[in-house]
This record gives C-alpha cells, sequence and structure tokens, in this order.
C-alpha cells in the first residue's frame, strides 16, 4: 500500500474537492448576501481535469475523497461525476458536503451513481431561524432532503451544526434530541474564523466543552469514538438512542497533529490547510499537459508546506484571504 506522508509523518489519504464557489444559501457567517465575486466558469476545473487529479492522486496513497462547495449538487452533472469517481482504482471512500437544498430529488441518483453516506449541514430546525441565518426560505426543502436520505439508505447521515453563541446555541438540545428516535449523527463543529470577509469574534465561539456540558445535563453521553466514519469528531449517543452525537473541536482543541487532508479548490490550487494561503496552483500544470509524474512532484510539494497546525488561538493569527465557500470547510 502506498503511503503519503507530510513532513511532519502524518499520513495524508484524504482529499476534500470544492467543485464548484456557487451556493444556493447566503448564510451569514459564511457569505455575504449579495454572494462573492465568482471565479469564471473557465477557470473551474472541468471534470475531465478532477478525475485526472483524482486518479494520479488515487496511485500515489489517496484513498478518501469528499465533494463540497460552495453547494456541490449546483454543479451540473455531479452525479456523473460521483459515479466516475466512483470507479477510480484506490478510492474506498467518497463523500459529499451538502446544504441539502436540493437533496430530496438527488439523493436517489446519488445512490444509483455509488455514493455510500452523505453529510447535511444545518444550523437551525426552525424555519424562521433558518431563513434569518440561511437568507433562504428553505428550512422544508431541506427537512425533505434528509429524511429522503435516510429512506434511500445512505449510511450514516451526519448533521453538521455550526453552534454559534447567540445565534443558535438555544437549539442545542433540540439537534442532540433528534438522535433519539432517529439514525441521525448530529455533529456540534465549533465555530472558525475564516475568510477575509466573515465576521467572526472569538466570543461567538462556543466550544465543545460547553456544548457538550449541556447535553450531558440532560442524560449521560455513553461511549467515545464510536465508528461514524470518524475523522475528528469524538462521538458519543445517549442510551437507547439511535444516531450518535458529535463534537469537532477545531478551536478549543485542535486536531493538527492527527490531520490527514489536503483540500483542492474549485479553481485548482491544492490547500495544505484550511486556514493557511499557502497553495500549491495545479491548474496551471493541467492545462499546459503536464504528465503524470510532474502532478506527483505538486502533490509532494503542497505535502512538504503543510504546515504542523493552525495558530487560530496565537496573537500573530490572521484569518485566510479565501472564503470558506470557495475552500469548501
Ligand atoms: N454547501 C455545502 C454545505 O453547506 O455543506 C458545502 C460547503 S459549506 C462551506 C461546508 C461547511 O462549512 C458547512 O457545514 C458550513 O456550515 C461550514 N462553515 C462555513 N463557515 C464556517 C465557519 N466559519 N466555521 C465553521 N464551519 C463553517
Amino acid at each position: 500500500m502506498v503511503r503519503l506522508l507530510d513532513s511532519f509523518n502524518r499520513k495524508i489519504e484524504y482529499l476534500r474537492i470544492s467543485i464548484t464557489d456557487r451556493c444556493n444559501l447566503r448564510c451569514r457567517y459564511c457569505m455575504p448576501e449579495k454572494g462573492i465575486e465568482l471565479i469564471p466558469h473557465t477557470g473551474i476545473l472541468s471534470f475531465e481535469e478532477i478525475i485526472r487529479v483524482v486518479t494520479v492522486f488515487a496511485k500515489l496513497g489517496i484513498s478518501k475523497v469528499r465533494l463540497t462547495g460552495g453547494e456541490p449538487l449546483v454543479r451540473r452533472d455531479v452525479v456523473a461525476l460521483i459515479r466516475r469517481l466512483n470507479q477510480i482504482q484506490g478510492i474506498r471512500d467518497l463523500s459529499l458536503t451538502t446544504n441539502g437544498l436540493l437533496l430530496e430529488s438527488f439523493a436517489p441518483r446519488l445512490v444509483s451513481a455509488g455514493l455510500k453516506r452523505i453529510n447535511i449541514s444545518l444550523d437551525s430546525l426552525r424555519s424562521e431561524r433558518f431563513h434569518h441565518i440561511t437568507r433562504r426560505r428553505a428550512f422544508d426543502q431541506v427537512w425533505a432532503g434528509i429524511e429522503k436520505s435516510l429512506e434511500v439508505g445512505l449510511e450514516p447521515v451526519k448533521l453538521n451544526v455550526v453552534a454559534i453563541r447567540g445565534f443558535n446555541d438555544d437549539e442545542i438540545l433540540d439537534f442532540a434530541r433528534l438522535t433519539i428516535e432517529k439514525p441521525l449523527h448530529v455533529r456540534f463543529i465549533e465555530y472558525m474564523p475564516t475568510g477575509k470577509h466573515q465576521p467572526w469574534k472569538p466570543e461567538e465561539t462556543l466550544t465543545i466543552d460547553q456544548i457538550k456540558k449541556k447535553i450531558e445535563g440532560v442524560m449521560p453521553l455513553l461511549g467515545k469514538n464510536l465508528p461514524v466514519h470518524n475523522g475528528p469528531a469524538k462521538t458519543y449517543r445517549w442510551k437507547g438512542s439511535l444516531g450518535t452525537i458529535g463534537f469537532i473541536s477545531p478551536v478549543s482543541r485542535h486536531f493538527c497533529q492527527s490531520c490527514n487532508r489536503l483540500r483542492l479548490t474549485s479553481d485548482g490550487k491544492l490547500r495544505t490547510c484550511l486556514f493557511s494561503d499557502d497553495e500549491v496552483d495545479i491548474r496551471e500544470y493541467l492545462r499546459d499537459g503536464c504528465n503524470d509524474r510532474k502532478l506527483g512532484e505538486l502533490l509532494e510539494t503542497a505535502l512538504s508546506k503543510k504546515p504542523q497546525g493552525h495558530t487560530i488561538n496565537n496573537h500573530y493569527f490572521k484569518k485566510c484571504q479565501r472564503n470558506m465557500s470557495s475552500i469548501g470547510g
């Protein structure tokens, strides 16, 4: 088995690919109301280019791929892309992160293209608040997408909740309670400082300890690191519940020491860390007709630049330039 190691001896096997910078929501903490300056269509990697990159990287040791965005389901023919990625030798785990808006109609086709699991981002269970956060009136559509994902057998169906103080922190228990009767895997994620236009303030980040304490106040949490395709989440469950409750703490207790990922932006830049603008441009080489060996070298270059950890909690921390919607989260 091929192993890709970075300069800190971390095994890198996971590529998160943003397939578009377009999004059909305007979440207040992620995108300005008027949207962001969009990358011209010609600047976005084509499906052929994405497939080539994944094929070459899979031979070198990448085995997990997640599609994200923007909103991946707004990219035309995304189902065809999934079908082709699923056939690439060496890719043993293919997943997708979506806001769920188009999911009700997509879910059956995603399954038939070979997708096994899905992550859905949802920050409120209240229709009016959903509208406020996302600036779109679409809670019912998203909920229908969640129900459909369960119905068509996507497993696990994870719900990612960014908990923000004064924004949705009064819904933590409602999200946790969802796991009692539905096989949903709710994961709380700390609010992070990303993107130069983003309005993050440190006091708005609710720490995982604070969130967990609230949930444990209702009923003890059992287990730890239950196997739900784990990644950085610490996962527990309430006794007797069908789903699980997970916690991801990039801010208060980072997990950089076990980071196994690289990101590919929709305009073909390899990013070594969510918070670092130190990117390696592969689009330029792809379009110049580079050979596979050159692509491998570019991957090596990215690995050599991957920082030991982020610096959010240091006084010299500076937010990255790119918006989350063009990195992919
Ligand atoms: N449109 C897709 C979606 O909604 O899942 C994929 C892209 S979206 C940028 C990916 C994830 O990043 C979402 O779960 C979103 O809530 C999360 N996100 C955006 N900004 C964030 C921030 N500052 N801190 C934590 N998570 C953030």
